[in-house]
């Protein structure tokens, strides 16, 4: 079934129980927990449970010349900026998308040159894919990224000494790479949504564009603020 008939259906379900009286019974409870429970798959429960606060969401491995610009097209519809990490292989005959993606307020950071595990180069070879990363980005946009997202997020102490770059992770994966369907990514990030929750997705598929911009609507909606990770209050 596709998203939008999943859509299409939740609505149904909703309209129907709202006609059998039910649904009155459940908007009229105030702590939302009935709501969770009537709604089962309605991902947007709890999210709704936990409102506010603030989220990030970070694409991995672009850009992508099939789905990085619908993707921004997207977040841009929306005012919404993200941030994205970048791999050197894939901005050669990108450039365009990567000064777009500088030009419309979202972060551009590093995520390496070919995806390889900078932990199990040498410090300097690990070092040289993320300076060669950088200086590419740089040189587009005019801007020294200053943020790393190390791949599978495999980072040391000693790359960590040994670099001026600050490294993100993530506290939210999506694992929209696996799951390759909108409607179970949605749901996957809705229900560990928090406030400061760091989301990682891709934006080298089609359902990871369709679910990001997805999860935009669904928890803005529920009181949500998408900010770039440099905006991000650390504790
Ligand atoms: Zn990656």
């Amino acid at each position: 079934m596709n998203f939008r008939k999943k859509l299409a259906l939740l609505f149904a379900v909703l309209i129907t129980d709202a006609f059998l009286g039910y649904g009155l019974s459940v908007m009229l409870r105030a702590d939302g927990t009935a709501r969770e429970r009537h709604t089962g798959t309605a991902v947007s429960a709890k999210a709704r449970i936990r409102s506010g606060g603030v989220l990030a969401l970070t694409f991995d491995d672009g850009p992508n010349a099939a789905y990085t610009e619908p993707l921004l097209d997207g977040l841009r519809e929306r005012g919404v900026r993200a941030s994205f990490f970048l791999l050197g292989d894939c901005i050669r005959g990108n450039e365009a998308i990567v000064k777009r993606m500088c030009d419309e307020g979202h972060l551009i950071g590093v995520h390496g040159m070919s995806h390889t595990d900078l932990t199990r180069e040498s410090t300097e070879e690990a070092l040289e894919q993320i300076a060669e990363t950088r200086a590419m980005i740089e040189a587009i946009t005019g801007k020294t990224p200053e943020y790393v997202r190390p791949p599978y997020g495999n980072w040391n102490e000693e790359l960590n000494e040994a670099t001026d770059m600050t490294p993100v992770f993530w506290s939210v994966d999506s694992l929209d790479w696996k799951l390759r369907d909108t409607w179970q990514i949605v749901r996957s990030v809705e229900k560990d949504a928090e406030n400061g929750a760091v989301i990682l997705m891709h934006d080298e598929f089609d359902t990871s564009v369709e679910a990001a911009l997805q999860l935009v609507d669904n928890l803005t909606a529920s009181g949500y603020t998408f900010v770039t990770v440099d905006e991000l209050t650390v504790d």
